[in-house]
C-alpha cells in the first residue's frame, strides 16, 4: 500500500476502556482500517474513563495498555496508544485529538465508536471539537439502536462490520465464574489476564 508523500496520513483513534480487549474491538478496528483505507487504527486506552468511574471497579490503564497491546501484536495496521496515559487525568478524546495533531499537523483523523458511544457523543466532553477535528465512523453494535445526535459541525460516516455479541463486562464475568474466553479474547491477551490475575472474584 504505497502512498504518494503528499497525501496525508490517515489515522483512527478507536477509544475505550478495554477491559478486556476482546475480538468485537480487534473486527472493528481491522474492518475500518481496510473500508476507510486508513494507514492506522489506534486503540486508545482511556487512562480515567470517567463516565465509568463511578459504577465499578476499573483495571489500572497499565494492565489494560498490557492487554491491549497483546491484542494488537502482529496485527499489521493496528497498534496500542498509551498517549491517554502520559496525558493522565480524565480521559477525553478532544484533548487526545489535540495531542495527535499537535505532534504532526498533517495527519487526517476518524474518531471510531460503536453504536453505543455514538448515541452519546453529546455527553463527551467538548464534543463538538471532536466532530472539528475528526470525521465521526460509527459502526453497529449488536444489542444497540444507534440513535445518532445531529451534530453542529462534521458528520457521520457508517462503516458496515460483522456483528459480533461480545462486551468487556460478559468477559468479566466468564473470568469470574471460571467459564471459557476462548474465541472471545486473542490467546495473548487471554494469557496476560492470567498473568496479571485481573477480574478475579470480588473485582467487581
Ligand atoms: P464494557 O462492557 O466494559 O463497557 P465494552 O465491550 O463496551 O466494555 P469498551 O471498552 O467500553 O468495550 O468499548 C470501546 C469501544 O468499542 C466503544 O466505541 C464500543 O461501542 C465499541 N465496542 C465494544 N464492543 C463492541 C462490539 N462487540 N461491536 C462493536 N463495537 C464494540
Ligand atoms: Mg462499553
Amino acid at each position: 500500500m504505497s502512498q504518494s508523500s503528499n497525501q496525508p496520513r490517515k489515522i483512527g483513534v478507536f477509544g475505550g476502556t478495554f477491559d478486556p480487549p476482546h475480538v468485537g474491538h480487534l473486527v472493528v478496528a481491522i474492518n475500518v482500517l481496510h473500508e476507510l483505507a486508513l494507514d492506522e487504527v489506534l486503540l486508545m486506552v482511556a487512562n480515567d474513563p470517567w463516565q465509568k468511574r463511578d459504577t465499578r471497579v476499573i483495571s489500572p490503564a497499565a494492565d489494560r495498555l498490557a492487554l491491549v497491546e497483546a491484542a494488537v501484536e502482529d496485527i499489521p495496521g493496528l497498534s496500542a496508544s498509551a498517549i491517554e496515559l502520559a496525558l493522565g487525568g480524565a480521559s477525553y478524546t478532544a484533548d487526545t485529538l489535540e495531542k495527535l495533531l499537535a505532534d504532526d499537523d498533517s495527519v487526517e483523523l476518524f474518531t471510531i465508536l460503536g453504536a453505543d458511544a455514538a448515541n452519546g457523543l453529546l455527553t463527551w466532553e467538548r464534543h463538538e471539537r471532536v466532530a472539528e477535528l475528526s470525521t465521526l465512523v460509527v459502526v453497529d453494535r449488536p444489542g444497540v439502536a444507534a440513535e445518532l445526535p445531529t451534530l453542529a459541525f462534521g458528520k457521520w460516516v457508517r462503516v458496515e462490520v460483522p456483528h459480533l455479541e461480545v462486551s468487556s463486562s460478559d468477559l468479566r464475568e466468564r473470568v469470574r465464574d471460571g467459564r471459557p474466553l476462548d474465541f472471545l479474547v486473542t490467546t495473548q491477551v487471554r494469557s496476560e489476564i492470567a498473568k496479571r490475575s485481573m477480574y478475579a472474584e470480588g473485582d467487581r
